[in-house]
């Protein structure tokens, strides 16, 4: 249930309504809006409260029965779009924010190269896995948090964010030294008690699509980290699972206005992983902002054909330079900006 007040409801008359809803046992999450403050009470009431008793109570303008399963990632409960703060990276805004990095972070070497090159393209913040879900147990599984200290330091020398996957509970504590941002993978969308350790915090997290969930099942994740009260969540559409086999996944670009639609959180599209192949990278990433995203994850290797996890579909630092150039001549189109290249990256094209 959303209970939207009067925007000349008072303090007092607020307190009052979260009183009578925590009084029959709801939870209650408030979002204080530029014209309206709006309660989302949410879980399972001890005793019936009708909504017209709730329109009674002074200072209420009106009660909403939401309808959709999920409640707090809703745009009923929050009208105006999420900005998410990844280490003073704002994501959901009028800029369009590209994350960039390897798929996994290999050596000291290895991350502050790629970390130079994308930052020098316009990139904000650097991605990298330290704990990588493989499907065979004897691929590279990461450096752990080796891994994390090299991409912390360069980072910092390069004036980037970090985001970096998490997979297991038991590295919550140590993961929230070094990054700016939890990624939750495609295969653990559905780990809910993962999702509901992620709710406690206060770090954001970029939750990436199941690969085979509906876009109510991805927003219902989402909901377990909001009714946790963690509200600092990016969605990820990454592609999905379907009977096509010539790319690796297949891109539900439609994704990104259903969402933008349904939810106030920002979005990010994961291009590499969706198709597999570098070729089918910047026709994707182009898509994927010409259709609103507010940002993109792309895998980015200093030598991929190298690379000891997704070689075949990371770009080379000059791809992503031209990438982020084309990117620049679209965003103004749809009224959002890039950031400037900071200095003729390595090897441009
Ligand atoms: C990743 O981004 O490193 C990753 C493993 O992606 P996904 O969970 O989408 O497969
Ligand atoms: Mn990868």
């Amino acid at each position: 249930m959303i209970v939207v007040m009067e925007q000349s409801a008072s303090e007092e008359q607020v307190a009052k309504v979260i009183e009578t809803l925590v009084q029959v046992g709801y939870d209650v999450h408030r979002s204080t809006g530029v014209n309206h403050t709006v309660l989302g009470a949410v879980g399972t009431p001890r005793r019936p409260l009708e909504p017209s008793a709730l329109e009674l109570i002074p200072g209420v303008r009106e009660v909403v029965k939401v309808s959709e399963p999920y409640k707090l990632v809703g745009r009923t409960f929050k009208p105006e779009d999420t900005v998410v703060n990844v280490g003073g990276v704002p994501v959901g805004g009028p800029e369009v924010v590209a994350m960039a990095g390897p798929c996994a972070v290999e050596s000291r070497e290895q991350i502050f190269a790629v970390a130079r090159a994308v930052a020098a393209s316009g990139a904000r913040v650097l991605r990298g896995g330290a704990f990588k879900p493989r499907t065979s147990p004897y691929a590279f599984q990461g450096l752990g948090e080796q891994g994390l200290i090299w991409m912390r330091e360069a980072s910092a020398e390069a004036g980037l964010s970090v985001v970096s996957e998490i997979m297991d509970v038991r590295t919550l504590d140590m993961m929230l030294g070094y990054v700016d941002c939890l990624q939750v993978g495609t295969r653990n969308m559905q780990n809910f008690d993962l999702l509901r350790e992620l709710g406690k915090v206060r770090m954001p997290v970029l939750l990436k699509r199941g690969l085979s969930a509906t876009i109510e099942e991805w927003l219902l994740s989402a909901e377990y980290i909001l009714a946790g009260g963690n509200h600092q969540v990016i969605l990820c559409e990454r592609g999905i699972r379907t009977f096509e086999n010539a790319t690796r996944n297949t891109l539900d670009i439609s994704a990104i206005p259903v969402v933008k639609k349904r939810s106030h959180l920002p979005i990010l599209v994961d291009p590499s992983h969706a198709t597999g192949r570098r070729d089918k990278v910047l026709p994707m990433a182009r898509a994927s902002i010409a259709a609103g995203a507010d940002g993109l994850l792309i895998e980015v290797h200093d030598n991929p054909d190298q690379a000891l996890s997704d070689g075949a579909q990371s770009l080379f630092p000059e791809q992503f330079d031209r990438l982020m150039g084309e990117l620049r001549i679209i965003a103004p189109v749809l009224g959002r900006t890039l950031p400037l290249a900071r200095m003729p990256a390595a090897g441009g094209s």
